[in-house]
């Protein structure tokens, strides 16, 4: 497959066209945005570091049942997606407090939640990605009451994968955030990517913070978090 013109930039990723129409190739970068892209910098490795393990994770949720748009790996940065029309919408499942969700309704970090949870947020950066709920999803034509439910579905048993997953390697699964896209048939596959950038990851022992929230909060050790990540992962 042969890489044509870029077609975007974006905040941690750029996109190519292909000479085929189906398939764009993502070109992950090292650079990071946090709070609603105020912060900005350069965590070294970490294209390399979210491509593999996105491309990883992706294809253990194929062999799950779960369609998603992962093609092939080109190298280090660089993975072959199927083209999709993206559902703006940002799914969040939580399985324990943290975050924005600790912050919204003035709860601590870590409280493990009897099941996990589900919350959308509209992919809209003029309008600093509000949250909104399945109803209004629909309300707003971003997609159909069956689209929504086949989302909330497929999030849910992603969460299992990855959770059980994760736990295997001594890490707990907080949260994370994925997007879905349609292809030209209106086909719906988890697209995006899934990532130390996307999830948080608590160590299993220590609770020790290995994703970007230690960016976020200018707690060092960012570059090291991601390698252990890694380390996890592949060995
Ligand atoms: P952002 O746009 O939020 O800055 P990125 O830097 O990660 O995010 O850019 C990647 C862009 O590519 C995102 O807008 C994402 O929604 C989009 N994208 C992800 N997967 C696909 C896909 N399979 N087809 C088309 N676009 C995709
Ligand atoms: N998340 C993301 N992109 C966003 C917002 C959130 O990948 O634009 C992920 C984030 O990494 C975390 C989960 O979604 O794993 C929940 O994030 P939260 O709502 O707590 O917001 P945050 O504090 O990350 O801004």
């Amino acid at each position: 497959m042969e890489k044509r013109e870029q077609l975007y930039e974006g905040k941690a990723k750029k996109v190519f066209a292909t000479d085929d129409p189906r398939f764009v190739i993502v070109s992950y970068k090292d650079d990071a945005t946090a709070l609603d892209g105020l912060k900005k910098g350069t965590i070294a490795g970490k294209g390399a570091v979210n491509n593999r393990m996105s491309n990883y994770l992706m294809q253990l949720l194929e062999k799950n049942g779960v369609r998603t748009h992962y093609v092939k790996e080109l190298s280090d940065r660089e993975t072959v997606v199927r083209k999709l029309k993206i559902v703006p919408l940002e799914v969040i499942i939580r399985n324990i407090s943290a975050g924005h969700f600790a912050q919204r309704y003035g709860v601590e970090e870590g409280i493990v939640f009897p099941e996990p949870t589900i919350e959308f947020s509209y992919k809209n950066d003029d309008l600093h990605d509000p949250l909104l709920n399945a109803y209004h999803a629909f309300a707003l034509g971003l997609a159909t009451k069956e689209e929504m439910n086949w989302i909330k579905e497929t999030s849910f048993k992603v969460n299992e994968v990855m959770k059980k997953y994760f736990a295997s390697l001594g890490v707990t699964l907080v949260d994370f955030k994925l997007e879905y896209g349609k292809d030209e048939d209106g086909v719906l596959y988890l697209a995006d990517e899934i990532s130390p950038d996307t999830c948080r990851f608590w160590d299993a022992k220590t609770g020790e913070k290995l994703d970007k929230d230690r960016f976020r909060r200018d707690m060092g050790g960012v570059e090291a978090a991601y390698e252990e990540m890694m380390r996890r992962v592949f060995g």
